[in-house]
């Protein structure tokens, strides 16, 4: 038996939420208010546990899955998709036969994956695409909504290409989420530069990109910028120095366009904010090889 209807009031509820948080959504205040179904509040996860079947479900399947922040997911991923283990105990307990059933059924569902203590990234539809009784393990792949906006229907692609690409892009945005969940804090959430502190305006910046071998997701690879300094540093029109001081490109600093651009120049010369923990200030060498490019581009 299938139960379209719950997990569509469920999927809508959480897109409303994505609205109002962003990509990442905060389990207190936010998931734990649950979802109106049939006059009744559901829950969406139940954080305890990973595996959860609501109540008011009709069908045998699981509605959604969850992975912790602290639970490392890196190693627990293969082309096809994210792999996720059975409960403990028997694999006929009901977890598990929640689990196994949503295989069975190819019905979607929302993997909650955590990105930083108490926030979650739902990754919806997901659906579990294998089953591995002997290895006590699942393959979740990752789907769409599809149609018109006021009737979207989850699918996943037939394609294995298509649904690798699907998979590879949310590992991505996930990489991303958790550096940022660890650089802004370490910078009390404020933009090093202007020391904005408007949390949605701030992203984590790599001071060393992905294709660097030193570009890893480390806080001492980062910057926590706002989005203009972001833009900014990614650029070249704006560099910070391996002695933590802030340098406006020359073009920029000849330019006369009005007060914005007065503003960004009068950071020139002006040190950055760092974090106070030493093992996460900036890395002084790949700040030197990052200042290198911007100083060739300037
Ligand atoms: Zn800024």
């Amino acid at each position: 038996m299938r139960d379209e209807d719950i997990r569509s009031s469920c999927f809508n509820s959480l897109a409303v939420l994505c609205a109002q948080f962003g990509d990442d959504v905060p389990y207190k205040d936010g998931l734990d208010r649950g979802f109106a179904f049939r006059g009744t509040r559901v829950p969406f996860l139940t954080y305890q546990k990973g595996i959860y079947r609501a109540a008011a479900q009709r069908g045998p399947a699981a509605l959604s899955i969850n992975t912790s922040y602290v639970s490392p997911y890196e190693d627990e991923q293969t082309d096809a998709g994210f792999l996720y283990a059975y409960r403990a105990g028997s694999i006929d307990q009901p977890d598990n036969r929640a689990l196994r059933a949503a295989c069975e059924l190819q019905v979607p569902l929302v993997y909650f994956i955590g990105t930083r203590p108490g926030w979650y990234r739902p990754v919806f539809p997901s659906y579990v695409i294998a089953d591995d009784p002997a290895a006590r393990r699942v393959t979740v792949g990752v789907g769409v909504m599809a149609g018109p906006l006021d009737d979207q229907e989850a699918v996943i692609a037939e394609d294995p290409i298509e649904r690798r690409y699907a998979v590879r892009q949310t590992r991505t945005r996930l990489h991303q989420a958790r550096f940022r969940g660890r650089v802004l804090p370490a910078y009390g959430s404020q933009c090093a530069i202007c020391r904005l502190k408007e949390a949605r305006l701030l992203d984590a910046s790599h001071i060393l990109g992905d294709l660097d071998e030193r570009g890893d997701a480390v806080v001492s690879n980062g910057l926590s910028l706002c989005s203009i300094h972001h833009r900014a540093f990614d650029q070249d029109l704006v560099g910070v120095s391996p002695d933590y001081e802030v340098r406006v490109a020359p073009r920029l600093l000849e330019d006369e366009d009005g007060p914005m651009l007065e503003l960004l120049k009068g950071f020139n010369g002006q040190p950055i904010v760092v974090p106070k923990r030493r093992s996460w200030q900036p890395d002084r060498n790949r700040l030197a090889a990052r200042f290198d490019r911007f100083v060739a581009a300037s």
